[in-house]
């Protein structure tokens, strides 16, 4: 079951990831469009996983819940891609449901208040 995602025919939450995929589906995928399959209807359809206006905003890559907060660079260990990523621009993020830490480029869904305490400066990486 995917968190948030209902079949657009039969409201079912018992939705699965679509097996049969064509390439183009596969690049969408890319983007954050996912075919999924209602498992009690049998109804296709696309890009439930993330909704067209959720594309911009930040997402847990484990449990997809936009529910997020931040967390202080200096207290973690961060490695090498992610810092490389926080230099660009990328912004810490937390999963409040899995505690997941990533950094990502994407909006927060509520606002953007980004927790900008001692020891969370960007500069000094
Ligand atoms: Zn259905
Ligand atoms: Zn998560």
């Amino acid at each position: 079951m995917l968190p948030g995602v209902h079949c657009p025919k039969c409201q079912s939450a018992r939705i699965r990831t679509s097996s049969r995929r064509s390439a183009w589906e596969k690049v969408g995928e890319l983007f954050g469009f996912a075919v999924l399959r209602c498992r009690d209807c049998d109804e296709r359809f696309r890009s439930g996983l993330f909704g067209i206006r959720d594309v911009f905003y930040s997402r847990c890559p484990l449990c997809y819940r936009t529910n997020l907060s931040s967390w202080i660079l200096s207290r973690y260990h961060i490695p090498r891609v992610s810092r490389l990523l926080l230099r660009l621009g990328a912004k810490p993020r937390r999963c409040a449901a899995c505690r997941h830490n990533f950094v990502s480029f994407r909006l927060l869904k509520k606002g953007d208040p980004e927790l900008r305490g001692p020891g969370c400066s960007l500069g000094s990486l």
